[in-house]
């Protein structure tokens, strides 16, 4: 078997979210450092190839989010301690206080607050995802590591993997939240373009829809995006997005598709909309795929209440593998700690290139 190109980085085990403010509490952040440690455990153990980012430049980053996030990421923290949070109130952690929803502004402008507590909501959508002193430094990180296994595969690897933290999914243009800073598969598929492939297809795996990639793309033909995921219906994060009617606007109707699954799905009708999903990417006219590799719709998975186990995982990397694109996997969600190696293992074997028809 021809195994994964792993990418990875040190620096993407610098964030650590500490608490996330849940309905006001604050409770224990699930995406800790430890999860990409688990993951490149099982991956040497199974013998894939390992490599350590390259730097790249901000030119794919700045074209995927405003420039404005990437310059409020960039110094946020720094701003918030010189303020002074982490002594009065106590807090070392940049959380949002008030966000300039549509419903607060009514069609003004959005200004650059002159407080940073203010800032903290002008460019974030959720109490959960917050800022501490290396968060900047791993999401930086996290699109080195992207864009280093894009380069693998434009230069000739079939299957490459990301091993990033924090994951991307959630990241919009202009915002970040549901623990994601940048969008690393936004990345990956803006990359790809770049690098010549006229229609790139992102599948997203992970339990929960990646709202920000979709929005990132909506209104393009050239980046066709699918998901199948918890339905937002039943009270699932995104809870606003993911629904089976967004399929696009404008130049990019019908590029995007949303499989919304009910709590407890198993493997059998996951894999199967991983075969409709696959279908669909099959008739995109992509020449490169990215996949959303999030590993949370498991059954012991603590963030999701879908019931899938790692032959469903190895199945669906199947089924992928099938359309012989070249890959780009990125990690997303995944946070049972004893069993995230072997999920993500499991979905590269079953992407592995020697499992894929040749064309
Ligand atoms: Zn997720």
């Amino acid at each position: 078997m021809t195994d994964a190109l792993v990418v990875r980085s040190d620096d993407c085990l610098l964030h650590v979210p500490g608490a996330e403010i849940w309905v006001g509490v604050a409770i224990p952040g699930t995406e800790v450092p430890e999860r990409a440690e688990r993951i490149e455990d099982a991956l040497v153990a199974a013998g894939h190839p390992v490599v350590t980012a390259v730097p790249h430049d901000d030119d794919v980053l700045l074209r995927v989010h405003d420039p404005g996030l990437v310059a409020h990421l960039r110094a946020v923290h720094d701003r918030w301690v010189a303020a002074g949070f982490p002594e009065d109130p106590g807090q070392d952690r940049v959380v949002p206080y008030v966000m300039p929803t549509a419903g607060m502004l009514d069609g003004l402008p959005e200004r650059e607050p002159t407080a940073v507590h203010a800032a903290a909501g002008r460019w974030c959508y959720d109490t959960m995802t917050l800022v501490g002193a290396g968060t900047w430094a791993a999401a930086r990180a996290a699109v080195d590591v992207t864009l280093t296994a894009v380069d693998a595969v434009v230069a000739g690897t079939p299957l490459t993997y990301a091993l990033v933290r924090p994951p991307g999914h959630h990241a919009t243009r202009s915002a970040y939240g549901g623990s994601c800073y940048l969008n690393n598969a936004a990345v990956a598929a803006q990359a790809l373009r770049d690098a010549g492939h006229d229609v790139v297809a992102v599948v997203d795996i992970d339990a929960h829809h990646g709202n920000g990639t979709q929005m990132l793309f909506y209104d393009r033909s050239d980046v066709a995006y699918a998901s199948l995921h918890v339905d937002p219906g039943a009270g699932w994060f995104p809870h606003y997005l993911g629904f089976a009617d967004e399929t696009g606007r404008g130049p990019g109707l019908g590029a995007t598709l949303n499989v919304p699954l009910a709590e407890g799905t198993p493997d059998g009708p996951w894999v199967d909309a991983v075969d409709r999903i696959a279908a669909w990417v099959e008739h995109s006219g992509a020449t490169a795929l990215v996949v959303s590799l999030g590993v949370d719709a498991a059954a012991d998975d603590p963030e999701s209440p879908l019931q899938v186990t790692g032959t469903g995982y190895e199945s669906a990397g199947r089924r992928l593998a099938a359309l012989g694109l070249p890959t780009v996997a990125v990690q997303e969600g995944g946070y049972h700690l004893d069993t995230l190696g072997p999920l993500v293992a499991a979905t590269l074997r079953g992407l592995a290139p020697s499992d894929r028809p040749r064309r």
